[in-house]
C-alpha cells in the first residue's frame, strides 16, 4: 500500500533489534484515516472468505483490527494481555513472547467469542518473528473454529515469521513488507 510505505519512509525511525517505530501515525498517535485505509485495503483481500471474527492483541493491533471489522461488518475481538478480574468463566488462553519488549506473557479470550463455526482473520500492526501469530493461531485452534488467514500491516520480511507460516498455510496479506533496513534506509518488496 503506497499511503503506507510514504509513511513508513517520511516518519519511520528504524532503533536496534531492529525496531522500526511508527509512534507518529500507528503505534501511539494514530492517523485514523491511514489506519481505516489500511482496514479497508485488508478486508477487501478477504472479502470473499466469509469471515466471521476479527482476532487481535492487545494493544497495538487493535486499532487496524477495528478497521478491519467496519470493512467487512464483523465482531472484533482482542486477546487481553493478562488474566485480570474482569475475564470471568471460560477462557482460552496461550503464552506469547513479545518481540518489542522480550518478555513472555499469557494471551487469554474468553470462550463465549470464539466458537468452532466461527471463520477467524487474524490482523495486527506487525509481523516479525511470527510469535503473535502463532499464539492467536493457537487460540482459534482451542476453540476448534477455522482461520481465514492474516491481515497485518507492516511484516518484516527480513525476519523468518512470514515465510514459516506461509509455509505451514497460511494466507497473509501484509500492507507494506520491508526487505531491508538499516542506516541506509528503508528497501520495500
Ligand atoms: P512477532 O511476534 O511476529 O515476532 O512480532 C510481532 C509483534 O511484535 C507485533 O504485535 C508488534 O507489536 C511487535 N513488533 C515486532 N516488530 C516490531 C517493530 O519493528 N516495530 C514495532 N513498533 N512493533 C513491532
Amino acid at each position: 500500500m503506497k499511503a503506507l510505505e510514504e509513511r513508513i519512509l517520511s516518519e519511520g525511525k528504524i532503533l536496534p533489534g531492529p525496531v522500526l517505530k511508527v509512534s507518529s501515525f500507528l503505534n501511539h498517535q494514530m492517523d485514523p484515516d491511514l489506519i481505516m485505509e489500511i482496514g479497508a485495503e485488508i478486508g477487501e483481500r478477504f472479502k470473499d472468505e466469509e469471515v466471521t471474527k476479527i482476532l487481535t492483541i492487545e494493544s497495538s493491533g487493535i486499532a487496524i483490527a477495528l478497521a478491519v471489522g467496519a470493512a467487512l461488518h464483523v465482531p472484533v475481538i482482542f486477546a487481553k494481555k493478562h488474566r485480570t478480574s474482569n475475564v470471568s468463566g471460560e477462557v482460552y488462553q496461550t503464552m506469547v513472547h513479545s518481540y518489542t519488549h522480550n518478555v513472555d506473557y499469557t494471551v487469554v479470550v474468553e470462550s463465549e467469542f470464539l466458537k468452532p463455526d466461527d471463520n477467524v482473520l487474524l490482523v495486527d500492526d506487525f509481523l516479525a518473528n511470527g510469535k503473535a501469530l502463532e499464539g492467536l493461531m493457537e487460540l482459534v485452534a482451542q476453540s476448534g473454529g477455522r482461520i481465514a488467514g492474516a491481515g497485518i500491516a507492516i511484516e518484516k520480511g527480513f525476519q523468518d515469521g512470514g515465510s514459516n507460516l506461509k509455509a505451514k498455510g497460511l494466507r497473509i496479506e501484509s500492507m507494506a513488507v520491508i526487505d531491508k533496513m538499516d542506516e541506509n534506509g528503508i528497501i520495500f518488496r
